[in-house]
């Protein structure tokens, strides 16, 4: 991949929070790339780190983590968290984008590019949206915040057009209405035509189908694909499905108990997958060939992964997969695999890679 192609640029991201348990190395060392114009597709369990990682990128994780040591409500866990902030400010590592890395910016620099540049489809509709102002306004904030040129008339022109265009019934009147007359299918769709409105050049959508039912969940997916097609935006698009994933990406990376285990091709990955980790998830879902098994009166059964995944205050050591690797060798016990390119735009965590 060539160095101007790539738009962001994470390199050794760790982000750190506590709980009443204890600290939780919610991303560990994690690297990856997204090109202009491309789906980068996040998958994993829940709880394995994405989302922790989506706020990294756009500089909310250190605020998340300050409320974390709030609520674990223990002196213990509160100093602990401030040697950690201290040392290593909730997030360590290097996420450039456009040739600035963002972990360097303060608070004023990041505001600029935040809503702007790039933008986040949160998880949690019912969260997202603040009751006590209206549709219309909210969707328009982020023009108010970043163009100190636009005008009442001109916003409103341009929120209608952005309603309209993620398919939102009958805006124009809808406008002034406050968000607890939407249902969540309706709210989703505000909430990507708020993160389409300033011309991002990065899409960060965490999980934006996960709280819907099965028929909104595919209108909801049509607007994505529409956007994909037509906007000339990166995407990350962050599930725990992986028909959500396979649907949109181009390529896609798998995270495990806060790291990376693998990332290539969204064909490879769903055909070919090389790590353990990638092979069990991917054989956790039903194929048509099972389907027809089914339909056939058979009984065909899905592989899936054992166990559980960890505790992130008590991880393994060495590879976190271990406990539940049918390939696991005394090293992976101990030693955590390098992260290495097995092939062009292919990396893999694994010391076992050659063998499988
Ligand atoms: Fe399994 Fe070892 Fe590879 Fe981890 S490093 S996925 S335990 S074979």
């Amino acid at each position: 991949m060539s160095e101007d192609e790539i738009l962001l640029n994470v390199k050794n991201l760790h982000a750190y929070y506590p709980s009443r348990k204890g600290l939780i190395k919610a991303v560990r060392d994690v690297s990856f790339t997204v090109k202009s114009g491309e789906c980068l597709g996040v998958l994993g369990e829940s709880g394995c780190g994405k989302s922790s990682m989506a706020l990294s990128l756009v500089g909310l994780f250190n605020r998340m983590a300050k409320f974390a040591a709030g609520a674990a409500k223990s002196p213990g866990l509160l100093k602990e968290f401030e040697k950690e902030e201290e040392e290593r400010a909730g997030t360590r590592g290097q996420v450039v984008f456009r040739g600035h890395d963002l972990l360097q910016l303060d608070n004023e620099d990041l505001v600029k590019i935040r809503g702007k540049e790039i933008s986040m489809i949160p998880q949690g509709l019912t969260h997202a949206l603040n009751p006590q102002y209206s549709v219309g306004m909210q969707t328009g904030e982020p023009l108010e915040i970043h163009d100190e040129n636009v005008r009442l008339l001109g916003m409103k022109k341009k929120v209608l057009d952005f309603l309209d265009l993620v398919r939102l019934a009958d805006s124009e009147t809808r406008y002034i209405m406050d968000p607890g007359s939407f249902s969540g299918g309706e709210a989703q769709r505000i909430l990507i035509a708020m993160a389409l409105i300033s011309g991002p050049y990065l899409v960060i959508a965490d999980e934006p189908t996960s709280a819907l039912d099965v028929t909104i969940q595919r209108q909801i997916m049509n607007v994505l694909q529409m956007i994909k097609e037509d906007f000339d935006v990166s995407i990350i698009l962050i599930s725990h499905d992986a028909g959500v994933i396979a649907e949109l990406s181009d390529r896609v990376a798998v995270m495990y108990a806060g790291r990376m285990m693998e990332i290539g091709a969204a064909v490879q990955m769903f055909h070919h997958p090389s790590h353990p980790y990638t092979m069990g998830l991917m054989s956790s879902f039903p194929t048509i060939a099972m389907m027809r098994m089914r339909a056939g009166g058979k009984r065909p059964t899905l592989r899936g992964i054992r166990g559980e995944p960890p505790d992130m205050t008590e991880l393994p050591s060495g590879c976190p997969f271990h406990p539940r690797c049918d390939y696991c060798i005394d090293i992976c016990k101990t030693e955590f695999p390098e992260f290495r390119e097995v092939e062009t735009d292919h990396w893999v965590s694994c010391h076992r890679y050659e063998d499988l």
